[in-house]
């Protein structure tokens, strides 16, 4: 599923070869894929005869702006979502395993006035579309957090820290994977409350928000993690070889090592 290092790619993808390029028509075959209020019909309005200017990212949310006085695409990728320029995907074809070529699955598109086009792919359906979305419902960009923000935001919790770095309003960006490995390579306890964290552990935690993100963007996506190869019955810890924990933290699937992460 895509995490922050896969909208990256795709966000990447659309500046490198989808803007400044006349949009002729737009392709919404699918009403449910459009939110908040938006029509197919409103949509292609707003679009057509429009170009992409600038193509911005805040978490997981793809922002594409569209010139002056035009209104700024919104594409959230879900949990299968793959955005397709002329026919080329972004991102490790391993970890899109069900997302095939198949023209169905596209629930969105721009078709470009020069016979190009730019899809939105989608076998789950759990992707949409939007214009002008809120970008202040969602927090400071995991790759630009700080220390004295990941500080605030840990102290000021009584939730589990785990399901504090996944909560979009604080920081925006992180899923389930990256947590796990965030937390993994912080040595701290997922479901220790948050606000009980020590500085050390703080500071260990904004260190691995980082390196994870850096280190896994090198090696090609959020599926690289060293954590994330042992998600699995029976795994250990690939740093001490402890058997790993399997537990629901936050709500969602969470692998952890009882040995060094504390
Ligand atoms: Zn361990």
């Amino acid at each position: 599923m895509p995490e922050i290092l896969e909208v990256e790619s795709a966000r990447q993808l659309i500046e490198a070869r989808a803007l400044h390029r006349t949009i002729g028509r737009v392709h919404a075959p699918d009403a449910w894929f459009l939110k908040r209020g938006l029509t197919a019909r409103a949509v292609r309005s707003a679009l057509t005869g429009r170009e992409l200017v600038a193509a911005r990212r805040r978490g997981k949310l793809i922002l594409v702006d569209t010139g002056a006085n035009g209104p700024v695409l919104g594409l959230h990728l879900g949990m299968s979502g793959r955005v397709i320029v002329d026919g080329e995907a972004a991102g490790d074809p391993l970890i899109y395993a069900s997302n095939r070529a198949v023209s169905a699955w596209h629930r969105f598109g721009l078709r470009f006035a020069d016979g190009g086009s730019l899809y939105l792919r989608d076998p789950r359906r759990l992707g949409a579309v939007e214009l002008d979305p809120d970008e202040d419902r969602l927090g400071p960009d995991a790759y630009s957090v700080t220390l004295p923000y990941v500080r605030s935001v840990l102290t000021r919790s009584r939730a589990p820290v785990k399901a504090v770095l996944m909560d979009q309003s604080r920081i925006a960006g992180l899923g389930n994977l990256l947590c796990d490995e965030v937390l993994w390579r912080a040595g701290v306890d997922p479901a220790r409350v948050a606000c009980t964290l020590a500085d050390d552990d703080t500071r260990r935690v904004s260190r691995a928000i980082r390196d994870t993100l850096r280190i896994l963007g090198r090696r090609g996506g959020s599926h690289t993690g060293d954590l994330t190869a042992q998600r699995e019955p029976g795994a250990h810890c690939p740093r001490d070889g402890a058997p790993l924990v399997r537990r629901t933290v936050g709500g969602r699937t969470t692998f952890s090592c009882p040995l060094h992460q504390r």
